[in-house]
């Protein structure tokens, strides 16, 4: 399917995991990508990158090594799709990091840094992108909140903090920019298979089996998962919905 024909998105964080799923689905659908993630070189699974599955896709593809948090790299993102492809018509800020602490516990370097990759980055790509998104004709944020960014959990209030800012910073941007009709929406993944929580599902079987339990569906997500619904709202099918957190998460919310 060509759903996205003659698109241009910037994907952040895409050398691996969700955001990796995402460049690869949108090239499948015939977007060209820029991958934007703070890695010097893509990260390999195997002996593949993200590059591998756009190659394999025939999709036009670039890479800039950009930290979400630098006002400088992100604008340089931005300018790759600009010059390199003649605009931006897709934003996904995928980028995010989550640690694990009680709230009392969580150093507050680590506090910053989660609300500065998570919320500030999200902030930065979204304000870098607005003027080369009003000149597209079917213009979309996608935000990558997550299940909590909906409700809380332990061990995890920075985290929280910064999903929860996401989850109403893309309200507070679709009313911004409904006018323009750039769709803003965000994605709340429940558990999904990815580096990100690779280490407690390999090597706690008590948080295992807890986030087991809290999945109705009977199996964790996969990035797939995730890059399916963010092609629907990187389509023209989504483009009466903004303001919109849509959870892709076996029903964990649900609850
Ligand atoms: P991941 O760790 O596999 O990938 C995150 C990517 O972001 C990596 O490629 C990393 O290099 C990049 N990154 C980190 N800091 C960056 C920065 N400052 N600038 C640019 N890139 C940076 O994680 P993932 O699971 O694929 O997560 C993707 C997004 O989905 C994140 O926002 C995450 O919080 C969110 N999410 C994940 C889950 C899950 O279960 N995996 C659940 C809910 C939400």
């Amino acid at each position: 399917m060509n759903r996205l024909s003659d698109r241009v998105a910037l994907v952040t964080g895409a050398s691996s995991g969700i955001g990796n799923a995402i460049a690869a689905a949108f090239g499948r659908e015939g977007a060209s990508v820029v991958v934007a993630d703070v890695r010097r070189e893509p990260k390999l699974d195997g002996e593949r990158s993200v590059f591998g599955k756009l190659d394999d896709a025939d999709a036009e593809s670039r890479y800039v090594e950009t930290d979400v948090t630098d006002e400088e790299d992100v604008q340089a993102a931005v300018e790759t799709a600009v010059t390199e492809f003649g605009g931006l018509d897709i934003l996904v800020n995928n980028a995010g990091i989550y640690y694990q602490y009680e709230a009392h516990e969580t150093p507050t370097e680590a506090f910053d840094e989660i609300q500065a990759v998570n919320l500030r980055g999200t902030f930065l790509c979204s304000k870098a992108a607005v003027p080369a998104l009003r000149d597209s004709v079917n213009p979309k944020i996608i935000n990558l909140s997550s299940i909590l960014g909906l409700v809380g959990d332990g061990k995890s209030a920075a985290y929280c903090a910064s999903k929860g800012g996401v989850s109403n910073l893309t309200r507070g941007m679709a009313l911004d920019y409904a006018d323009d009709e750039i769709n803003v929406n965000a994605l709340a993944p429940g558990i999904i298979k990815t580096a990100q929580n690779a280490e407690w599902r390999e090597n706690d079987p008590e948080l295992l089996a807890d986030w087991e339990r809290r999945t109705p569906w009977p199996r964790f997500g996969d990035p797939e998962d995730v890059a399916d619904a963010a092609v629907f709202l990187a389509s023209d099918r989504s483009d009466f919905v903004t303001g919109h957190v849509l959870s892709v998460d076996g029903g964990w919310t649900a609850q």
